[in-house]
């Protein structure tokens, strides 16, 4: 409803002057009106909403696709050289998805095929090599534009900060943290989650990194290769045995229980995987590159649209036989791409065909047909 509607609607309260019956009538015609706006800009809208509904999901698969495919290959958000490589491929690949099926979406509905007819369709069928290369490069550029991470939507490890992990609390002395990192952890936790797997349910829990056990195990090598070298001066021992490598830094990163326990099981007895799958959904930026991806479809018919109809704005109301425009026949391409049947007795302006016989006119002349364009 627009402020036209609503000025009317006023108008309409304040006239004393007129009949129960006519105001009856008149706020019906008002609503109708309003109401038949509201459906033409939700029709819309429409295609906009398949649109990123369509790309987001298959862009979400991607990634999800992507962490379980790093997971096989057992590489994880901590490896720092095929982590970034193997996420950069993954974006691409699920941007390419999306684009594809946001096409696919759309001529499926230009064909005006019902949903299980859509979902039946094979989606293989149609692919574009040109148009999934430009998806993918469009998707990875808008994916570093949002500040996204490639390595963050592969799995985490229990023996490093996981996916999730973005701010650390730096460990004092002892064992335990204490309140006021206490307080730091559980607003990190809040905010971030679990820096493993992201979840933000239970109990938050410092998790050191590196892990304590991790540590002491390379504090105790380096007391070893020590005293292997006791014997040696200590000019050679300290290019040996650095000090620095004895010093490892821990910090305390917001963790939940189930991480824990099992960092704790892989800590003690090494039985299970050191990969963690996470909601890797919740990295920025989200669906924001699949939409965008698939939103470019809808770009690329307004800016059709707009050429199209754009000669015909300049009074071209009548051209020849051959310069046949797009929307004639049984369907309309409406805005968007998307097919609506014309009714030609209600279409203003529609072209119509017709053929004459013009006397002394060569054979040829005669048969041709010429278009005139009806204005109501
Ligand atoms: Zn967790």
């Amino acid at each position: 409803m627009t402020s036209h509607h609503v000025d009317l609607i006023k108008e309409f309260l304040g006239n004393r002057s007129m009949s129960e019956s006519s105001k009856g009538r008149k706020f019906h015609n008002i609503l109708k009106a309003s109401l038949g706006q509201a459906q033409g800009i939700l029709s819309r809208l429409l295609p906009f909403g398949v649109h990123a509904f369509v790309s987001a999901i298959s862009y979400g698969s991607g990634i999800c696709l992507l962490q379980l495919l790093g997971a096989s290959l057992r590489i994880s958000c901590a490896n720092r050289l095929l982590g970034p490589c193997l996420g950069a491929i993954g974006v691409g690949a699920a941007s390419a998805l999306s684009g594809h099926m946001s096409r696919h979406a759309k001529r499926q509905m230009n064909e005006q095929k019902n949903l299980w007819q859509a979902l039946l369709s094979p989606f293989w069928s149609d692919i574009d090599i040109q148009e999934l290369l430009l998806d993918a490069f469009s998707g990875i550029m808008i994916f570093k534009l949002y500040g996204g991470s490639f390595r963050r939507l592969l799995p985490s490890n229990l023996k490093a900060a996981g996916a999730h992990a973005r701010t650390c609390v730096p460990v004092s002395a002892g064992d335990h943290a204490n309140d006021s990192q206490k307080g730091l952890l559980i607003s990190i936790y809040q905010r971030d989650g679990c820096h493993h797997c992201g979840s933000k349910r239970g109990i938050v829990i410092g998790d050191h990194i590196p892990p304590t056990k991790l540590v002491n195990e390379v504090k105790a090598q380096h007391k070893a290769v020590e005293a292997s070298l006791k014997h040696i001066p200590d000019l050679l021992r300290q290019v040996f045995v650095s000090k620095e490598s004895q010093c490892i830094k821990q910090d305390y990163y917001a963790q939940c229980q189930s991480c824990s326990q099992a960092q704790a099981s892989l800590m003690r007895h090494g039985r299970r995987s050191a990969l963690v799958l996470h909601k890797v959904w919740l990295q920025p930026p989200g669906f924001t590159p699949g939409i965008l991806v698939g939103l470019r479809q809808c770009c690329e018919d307004m800016r059709t649209i707009h050429t199209s109809t754009g000669p015909r704005s300049a009074g071209n109301a009548s051209s020849s036989k051959g310069q046949k425009r797009e929307g004639e026949g049984r369907h309309r391409r409406g805005i968007w791409g998307w097919t609506t049947p014309i009714v030609e007795e209600q279409q203003p302006g529609v072209d119509v065909y017709c053929s004459f016989e013009a006397k002394g006119l060569p054979a040829t002349t005669a048969s041709n047909s010429v278009e005139v364009t009806v204005l109501n």
